[in-house]
């Protein structure tokens, strides 16, 4: 492809993600547009088809989408639908030929996650997560103060990311089946990419713990989970995760001072502070267009993957861990 050109983005799942956050961004993009929809319900079709100018050929369903192989306006398929679908219609696209963006968590499992990754460098495609943060001026900012040593080494991170959940009970993300897991696999990524960048290394071992304070609300996922790790450059992190408390920050304690981001997740803005007394400020931009960009750039003059692949893995093999972690650990009662 030429460089001038835009990449057409075709969004499968038409949920709240892509509606409210992915659909709007993508107006917003330079190196990528919003061009085709894949949806399982029939009225959504009309509404987008008309709402974003995407004709009927680049309209499709979940029984006739592996025919996109043959629409050459689909540069990229993005995936937004529930996690346990993620590695079937990743694997789908990649195989119609097209590049892969899928949604945190990448899949539900390690295994899925190697089949997705086997699928697109099979079918010579690239491979994405939406890990939005990974594009944001305010992580970037605290990867260079970790590696620059800004505050000196870090020593300890602690990370928060959760909310309270009350709508309905039979929703999805409360569904295993589904989710794949509850507040771990929704909103504890967020937790773990927060302590690896918030220390800048990959841990080298994990315990953890479970709580469960609603169990007729939580019947099937987890509510609260708190994890510990080790990381190979002595520093240590702890994390909190929960489908029952707010929690949305990042705080790294170095052996000269610290940095903290407060809100560290949303769609922002992002705030930051440091112990030296500065704010860490930057202009607002729409996380989900500095992401779309970033993958797009990748594909056309193959500038850095930011969110490969392989890292949505390695969170998932983080996320297997905690989880065997506690099924084999044992409580002690008092
Ligand atoms: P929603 O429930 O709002 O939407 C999911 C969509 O998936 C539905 O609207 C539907 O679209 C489609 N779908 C297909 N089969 C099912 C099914 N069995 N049950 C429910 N929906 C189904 O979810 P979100 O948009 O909030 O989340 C989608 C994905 O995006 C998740 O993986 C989530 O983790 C991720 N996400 C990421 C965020 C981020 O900041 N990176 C933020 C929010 C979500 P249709 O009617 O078109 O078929």
């Amino acid at each position: 492809k030429p460089q001038n050109k835009k990449l057409g983005v075709a969004l499968v799942g038409l949920g709240s993600y892509s509606t409210y956050q992915l659909a709007p961004s993508l107006q917003d993009t330079e190196h990528c547009y919003l061009a085709g929809i894949v949806t399982g319900t029939k009225e959504k079709e009309k509404t987008w088809q008309e709402k974003y100018g995407i004709p009927v050929e680049n309209t499709y369903n979940y029984e006739n989408f592996d025919s996109i192989a043959n629409n050459e306006a689909i540069d990229i398929v993005y995936v937004v639908l529930p996690n346990s679908m993620h590695a079937d219609f990743s694997i789908r696209a990649a195989k119609a030929g097209k590049h892969v963006i899928c949604e945190k968590p990448m899949a539900i499992s390690v295994a899925e996650c190697d089949a997705i990754i086997g699928a697109c460098n099979k079918a010579g495609v690239k491979l994405s997560v939406g890990y939005r943060m990974q594009s944001d001026p305010y992580t970037k900012e605290v990867k260079k103060y970790v590696a620059e040593k800004t505050f000196g080494d870090v020593h300890f991170v602690s990370s928060d990311a959760g909310y309270i959940s009350r709508g309905n009970p039979d929703q999805w993300r409360l569904n295993k089946k589904l989710s794949g897991g509850g507040a771990l696999m929704n909103m504890g990524v967020y937790s773990i990419q927060t302590s690896i960048y918030g220390c800048g290394a990959n841990p080298s071992s994990v315990s953890a713990q479970e709580f469960s304070t609603r169990p007729d609300y939580f019947k099937d996922t987890d509510e609260t989970i708190t994890a510990q790790f080790e990381f190979p450059n002595d520093a240590v992190a702890h994390m909190m995760t929960s489908h029952n408390a707010n929690g949305n920050r990042l705080k790294s304690h170095c052996s000269n001072g610290w940095f903290e981001l407060d809100p560290a997740h949303s769609y922002g803005p992002i705030s930051g502070r440091t112990s030296n007394g500065n704010v860490i400020s930057f202009p607002h931009q729409r996380q989900q267009a500095l992401q779309m960009d970033d993958f797009a750039k990748h594909i056309l003059m193959g500038t850095p993957n930011v969110a490969p692949g392989e890292m949505g893995k390695r969170d998932m093999i983080i996320v297997e861990a905690i989880y065997r972690f506690i099924a084999e650990g044992g409580k002690k009662q008092m």
